[in-house]
């Protein structure tokens, strides 16, 4: 059975054709700059990559070029794309109506959209993918992967804004979290690694990419996560500020005489890593930048360290202790010198790292805590593409079954 896995940004698309009998990435790709001048697409498939210059209109164009290029009998990968069984498409805002994926009909697609003023970025693109693919693969299920969904067993303690609560109930403002099917997998995969039930573990997750979120999985469910009622909220991330007193935007907006919209565009595109160290919002710009003694970049690497550090420390609280401490995505994969300092001083919790499998953690199945360490500590790899397919799939024999 193979799945395309769509996910549609407001320039751009990345997509997947994953064989789900081997678990196998077939074809992956990336188009960028929709509308603009030159867009930019590229493929990976069958060993060969591809990439070429040309104007893609807008999402139908692209989409179109992508199914072509699958089934191109030079670079793809299908004969015909009635070898496609299903879509998965990520959908980043589900809000409160879906607690976990979804075969998308007509009533879905209305959901998606009254949620789209909270996913201004987001869900649209996320409903223009939805609507094309629907129509060019008409006879097949397409299925919505929520990033919120996995966030939807927080209790309303850890959801509820201390604001009035008439904003709750009039316009849905609450934390709703993210990057949930990231979160899902890699506790889920940590505790297969340890030979443990996810139902007896609390397990904190560190999701370190461009976006930075933080979750507290308590034996399997999301009781708390770090990213609220949009993608703003939490740790500082590439260029996100995370966690700021609300009342500096007010003063910004006073000071350098700019609008509110201004404002979140600079605490959303020139804020957290990029904004202090003034380098790059790429932590291997930043680290370089560190070791030649640039200050500024020192001292970014060391916030985002504190703060997820800080964010540990609280979830430990909330959870009544910690058993298992991951690390996933970008940064939490390959940056073994954030995780040492963010592990730095949790020996007090039962946090101790081994430096060198720290340094190497494919070569001790991703756990990089020390022989003696009470919390276990991993690396584990998020496959994006592979779990919103093995969602789809769930989500098809759920329907089937009932
Ligand atoms: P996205 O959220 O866009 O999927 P990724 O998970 O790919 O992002 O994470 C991107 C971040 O990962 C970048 O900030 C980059 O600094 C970091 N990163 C990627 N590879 C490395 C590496 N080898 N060492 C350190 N950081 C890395």
């Amino acid at each position: 059975m193979k799945i395309l896995v769509i996910n549609c940004g407001s320039s751009s698309i990345k997509y997947s054709l994953l064989d789900m009998e081997r678990e196998e990435t077939l074809a992956q790709g990336l188009i960028e700059k929709i509308g603009e001048e030159y867009s930019i697409f590229r493929q990976k498939a069958s060993g060969r990559e591809i990439e070429k210059i040309t104007r893609i209109e807008n999402h139908e164009h692209g989409l179109r070029l992508i199914l072509d290029s699958l089934k191109n009998p030079s670079i793809g990968v299908i004969r015909d794309q009635s070898e496609i069984s299903a879509v998965g498409h990520r959908v980043v805002h589900g809000g409160s109506d879906f607690v976990g994926s979804t075969i998308i009909d007509d009533e879905v697609i209305e959901t998606i959209r009254k949620y789209s003023p909270l996913a201004p970025l987001h869900n649209p693109p996320n409903l223009a993918g939805i609507t094309v693919l629907r129509s060019l693969l008409p006879r097949i299920p397409h299925v919505a992967v929520f990033d919120t969904a996995f966030h939807q067993t927080m209790p309303e303690v850890a959801y509820l804004y201390p604001i009035p609560y008439e904003y709750y109930e009039k316009y849905g403002i609450r934390r709703y979290g993210f990057h949930g099917t990231s979160h899902r997998y890699v506790s889920q995969r940590a505790a297969e690694i340890l030979g443990r039930s996810p139902k007896e573990l609390r397990i904190i997750t560190c999701h370190l990419g461009n976006g930075c979120s933080i979750t507290a999985v308590d034996r399997g469910r999301s009781v708390d996560t770090s990213m609220g009622f949009t993608p703003l909220e939490g740790v500082p991330m590439g260029t996100r500020s995370g966690d700021i007193d609300p009342s500096i935007v007010q003063f910004i907006a006073e000071v350098e005489n700019l609008t509110l919209k201004e404002v979140y565009e600079i605490l959303n595109k020139r804020s957290g890593l990029l904004g202090v160290s003034g380098v790059s919002n790429d932590v291997r710009e930043i680290k370089k930048a560190a070791d030649s003694g640039d200050h500024r970049a020192e001292i970014a690497l060391e916030i985002l360290a504190y703060r997820v550090k800080k964010y540990i420390g609280a979830y430990a609280a909330v959870m009544g202790g910690v058993d298992v401490v991951v690390f996933t995505a970008g940064i939490g994969e390959n940056a073994h010198y954030v995780r040492s300092k963010i592990c730095e001083g949790l020996e007090f919790l039962g946090i101790t790292l081994d430096e060198d499998r720290n340094r190497d953690p494919a070569k001790w199945n991703g756990v990089i805590s020390a022989e003696g360490s009470r919390v276990k500590v991993l690396v584990v790899p998020t496959r994006e593409d592979l779990i919103i397919a093995k969602e789809t799939l769930e989500a098809i024999e759920r329907a089937g079954a009932s």
